[in-house]
């Protein structure tokens, strides 16, 4: 099966209300173009060179979303038209996206990500490390960044009640935070989780954005 018809195929099993994003790293823009022909907006890398390249390359109707571990000093590239950054994992990274934010006269939407998953080898905040940003004047006095939500990774396992126990951990710590620090704040309403492998168990679960690659695109050779 073509990308095209992968797309329509994977959108019939999204449910009302959740958002598909399309994962195309190491795609090309001519495999991207196929999905935005049949009508996917959203779109998702994990590498920001690549993400700000095909940026440039592509149409501009494309809402660009960084899923991937984003280091410091790459921020720069992606600040003046990233749509959402999923993957905020320390205070050091927000910081660098409220100065970017504030240099490009922008909110530079953004998701927490909590470490859910049993491996230690996934980037993300424990709960308490969250509770700990929030509550920080330093995060309080910040203009330029929008937190929307949370965003986290499952165990890479076959186990599907270990998958389903991680993604309602997840949920329950969007709704405590949601509860604890932006109750006033409507937009604060994002869970990203779920692949091209769990993504049915993480929408059961609560999720609001699915991120799939390989459903739609095929096996990637790397990444
Ligand atoms: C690659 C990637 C995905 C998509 O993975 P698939 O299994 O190909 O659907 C989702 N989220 C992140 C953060 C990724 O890096």
């Amino acid at each position: 099966m073509g990308i095209a018809e992968n797309i329509l195929t994977v959108k019939k099993t999204i449910q009302d209300g959740v958002e598909l994003i399309a994962i195309s790293k190491t795609k090309s823009a001519r495999e991207i173009m196929e999905a935005y022909q049949a009508g996917q907006r959203h779109f998702g890398e994990n590498k920001a060179q690549e993400l700000s390249g095909k940026f440039e390359e592509l149409p501009k109707d494309i809402v660009w979303h960084m899923v991937g571990h984003l280091q410091t000093n790459k921020v720069k590239t992606i600040a003046p038209f990233v749509s959402l950054i999923h993957s905020v994992d320390s205070m050091k990274l927000l910081r660098v996206i409220e100065k970017e934010g504030r240099k490009n006269q922008r909110v530079v939407p953004c998701l927490l990500q909590l470490h859910i998953a049993e491996e230690d080898t996934k980037f993300g905040l424990s709960l308490e490390e969250c509770i700990e940003i929030l509550q920080g004047e330093d995060f309080r006095n910040m203009k330029h960044t929008e937190i929307k939500g949370v965003m986290g990774m499952a165990t890479f396992t076959t186990n599907q009640d270990q998958v389903k126990r991680e993604f309602r951990e997840l949920n329950r710590s969007f709704h405590l935070l949601k509860e604890k620090f932006f109750s006033a704040q409507p937009s604060f309403r994002e869970i990203s989780m779920g692949m091209s492998d769990d993504y049915s168990i993480a929408m059961e679960e609560g999720s609001t954005m699915v991120r799939v690659g390989s459903a739609i695109f095929g096996r990637r050779n790397y990444g």
